[in-house]
């Protein structure tokens, strides 16, 4: 197990993705800190079960104050985090000029600034150890565009500019920091778009599934959260440590067009 006696934070690993790299990274030895809304128990009695101790912490993402507790505790049980995903993200989509405000508040808060909050209070911890891994679950919508998405691909968009700064900042260091950036994934986040717009065009769930696929994902499948928590192991693991500041699409062939 390449990460035992390793502290791993993943923000929002209640759901989706970051669950499934919460259990790849417990797989693979890590202790764990868990984050994010609703069904938090499930999701620390499945870690615990793949041999990982696993602490809670309910932070918003959108509060610094909070974000700087959960640091704290973590400092407190496990003596700091090694390897930081910032995963925590939600979606609105909207027109620009009928953007909500709170929404778009909200998803930088959350999909871009509470990472600069995680990476800067574990990097002193990372430099002391002389090992860490950073992993931001970036986006496809943080390479290219959709209509309607505005917060959200200016968010990603910086979470991958704000990769490369600090892969810069720490090469050398035998700390890296890498984005991911995945297509689709069938998750409750893409599930709601999903449905809306099954309403939206008066179509059937299965319709609009294979509308949203065909428009821009060549591969027509939806990329697996397992897959991506594959990629994230891969990531913090020995053979990626000159894997720094890299932007890696997992998408069926979406940024290829
Ligand atoms: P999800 O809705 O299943 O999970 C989101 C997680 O973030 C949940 O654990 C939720 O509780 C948590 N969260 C939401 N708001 C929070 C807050 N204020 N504070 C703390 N935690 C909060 O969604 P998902 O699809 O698994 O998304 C995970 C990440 O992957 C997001 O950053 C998303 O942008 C990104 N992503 C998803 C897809 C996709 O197709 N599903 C594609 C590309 C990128």
């Amino acid at each position: 197990m390449s990460l035992s006696g390793k502290t791993a934070l993943v923000t929002g690993s209640t759901s989706g993705i970051g669950l499934a790299i919460a259990c790849a990274l417990a797989r693979e030895g890590a202790n764990l800190v868990i984050n994010g809304f609703g069904d938090y128990a499930s999701a620390v009695e499945q870690v615990s079960a793949l041999g990982a101790q696993a602490i809670y912490s309910a932070a918003d993402m959108r509060r610094p104050d909070e974000i700087a507790q959960m640091m704290a505790e973590a400092g407190e049980r496990y003596g700091g985090v090694d390897v930081v995903v910032n995963n925590a993200g939600i979606q609105h989509t909207a027109p620009v000029e009928a953007f909500p405000i709170e929404k778009w508040d909200d998803i930088l808060a959350i999909n871009l600034t509470s990472a600069f909050h995680t990476t800067r209070l574990a990097l002193p911890r990372m430099r002391e150890r002389g090992w860490g891994r950073i992993v931001n679950v970036a986006s496809v919508h943080g390479l290219v565009a959709s209509a309607h998405k505005s917060a959200y691909v200016a968010a990603k968009h910086g979470l991958v500019g704000f990769t490369k700064t600090v892969a810069l900042e720490t090469a050398g260091q035998s700390i890296t920091c890498n984005a991911i950036c995945p297509g689709w994934v069938l998750t409750p986040l893409v599930q709601k778009q999903i449905e809306a717009r099954a309403a939206a065009d008066g179509i059937d769930i299965e319709a609009a599934t294979r509308i949203i696929l065909r428009e821009k994902q060549p591969s027509g499948q939806f990329v697996s959260a397992d897959e991506l928590a594959a990629l994230v192991v891969f990531l913090c693991g020995d053979a990626a440590k000159q894997v720094n500041g890299a932007a890696w699409n997992v998408d069926g062939g979406w940024v290829a067009q």
